[in-house]
């Protein structure tokens, strides 16, 4: 059921209640009006005929009868009894009463009660005792309240019929206000409609208002935004990854046409296979590095961490880098540390250690003596890898963009790389919550600098 027609009911069974219950307490009100009335017009029919009877001398049962048969309030179907002091009967006229039997021990326990009242469909009775002094009367009264009842029975029509139109405008009024609350998000959902993954660059109009919905359509462009970017990065990433892997593939392939172009000497053949071996190596780092990036780009509460012992790791990272190349040379400094709990962080050790060696690598890469000197610090509040060398250096203004997927600085185009490295050390430094800078001016070698706090 739609959000509408489910509010629209809602309001009607409320509405429904409030006005139902309004009608019920003026009906009951209106049907107690009735009986109070025509119960004192049976009391003074009651009353002024049993006062010509037993006060007026002249009049007699004959003379009384003459006279009520003429009154002009005699009660529709009336029956009209005076009983006296000995309850014998004195006067009689009109309809039988119906309703009650009157008997001598009934009649007493009126003149004890007061009055007696008894009410049916089609006939209300009134008994009553007449207050004469010395004189103990009951006049009983019966009738029909045609006109009264008729009134009442009009009244309760008329109630019925408005509170059904009532209840079908309730329920066409409150659809109407529904529609017209919901609309903005009906247009927020055809907004929604129109953007696919082909076109995230649409965003919802309705952002600009200030109400709930216009709320919904910011967090929704935001998301759009967020999305947009995502996808754009992906798009990049894919192109770039495939360009760096078409690179040594192509240079693989390029090596091995060339050998098969003719007979060569064994000597060839070892250096030809050589170098597409280093070239097969390249490879296999770039498709490590794709891979820890995908692993380092998913969410950070899909990773594992635990303690992990910073010295322990960065010795680890040394004999990699090492055994990748023979020239590499890495000096690592302890400094500052009181206990293990002080170089020790919570983390996740693979992403951890090849941030180590992507830093320790560059160092080694970037530097005519492949010298790298890795100085490990840790208190009990935070730790630091400083990666320092004395190579190339690094311009200034390529400081931030060094960290960008796939950039690589002019200054050391001639050197092999793919310019992976430092963005998967600065994504895996921020799933760690810590920060990753570079200190360096071209020339003049290069410190970088990795912190994190403890304690998270
Ligand atoms: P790659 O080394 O494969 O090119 P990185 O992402 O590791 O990719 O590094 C990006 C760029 O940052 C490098 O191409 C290089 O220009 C620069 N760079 C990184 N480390 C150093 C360093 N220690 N000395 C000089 N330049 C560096």
């Amino acid at each position: 059921m739609r959000i509408r027609t489910r509010l629209a009911l809602q309001f009607l069974v409320l509405a429904s209640l409030i006005v139902g219950a309004a009608f019920v307490v003026v009906y009951a009100r209106a049907a107690e009006f009735r009986q109070e009335q025509f119960h004192d017009r049976m009391r003074s029919r009651g009353e002024n005929t049993a006062s010509l009877l037993l006060d007026v001398a002249e009049v007699d049962d004959h003379l009384l009868r003459k006279i009520e048969q003429k009154s002009p309030v005699r009660l529709v179907k009336e029956g009209l009894s005076i009983y006296d002091a000995n309850n014998a009967l004195i006067f009689h006229l009109g309809e039988d009463h119906g309703l009650l039997e009157i008997t001598p021990a009934l009649l007493d326990s009126i003149r004890k009660q007061g009055e007696i009242e008894r009410i049916t469909n089609d006939r209300e009775l009134l008994a009553f005792s007449v207050n004469k002094p010395n004189e103990r009367s009951v006049a009983v009264v019966s009738g029909q309240d045609l006109y009264g009842r008729g009134k009442l029975q009009d009244q309760a029509r008329v109630m019925l019929v408005t509170f059904l139109i009532g209840l079908v405008l309730i329920f066409l009024i409150g659809r109407t206000f529904a529609r017209r609350a919901l609309s903005p998000l009906q247009r927020l959902v055809m907004d929604l409609r129109t953007i696919s993954a082909s076109d995230l660059s649409r965003r919802s109009a309705l952002g600009k208002g200030t109400d709930e919905i216009a709320q919904v359509a910011v967090s929704f462009n935001d998301l759009l935004e967020r999305l947009e970017a995502a996808f754009a990065a992906q798009k990049n990433f894919i192109a770039n990854a495939s360009h760096e892997m078409r690179t040594p593939l192509t240079a693989i392939s390029g090596q091995l046409e060339v050998l098969l172009l003719k007979e060569r000497t064994g000597e060839d053949y070892r250096n030809a296979l050589n170098s597409v071996l280093e070239d097969m190596h390249s490879l296999n780092r770039l498709s490590n590095r794709l891979l820890l990036m995908a692993q380092a780009e998913t969410d950070a509460t899909a990773i594992t961490f635990a303690p992990v012992r910073m010295d322990e790791l960065l010795w680890a990272a040394r004999s990699e880098v090492i055994r990748t190349d023979a020239q590499n040379r890495v000096d690592v400094i302890i400094a500052e540390v009181e206990e293990a709990a002080d170089i020790t962080i919570q983390g996740n050790e693979i992403l951890l250690r090849s941030l180590l060696v992507n830093l320790i690598e560059n160092a080694c890469k970037y530097s005519n003596d492949h010298h790298a000197i890795v100085t490990l610090k840790g208190n009990r509040n935070q730790l630091s890898i400083e990666v320092a060398d004395h190579g190339s250096g690094i311009d200034p203004a390529d400081h931030e963009r060094i960290f960008q997927q796939f950039y690589r600085a002019p200054s050391t185009a001639g050197t092999k790389g793919h310019g992976i490295g430092l963005s998967l050390v600065k994504r895996i430094t921020e799933l760690h919550g810590g920060r990753v800078y570079v200190e360096s001016e071209l020339g003049a070698g290069a410190r970088f600098v990795v912190s994190f706090r403890k304690g998270r």
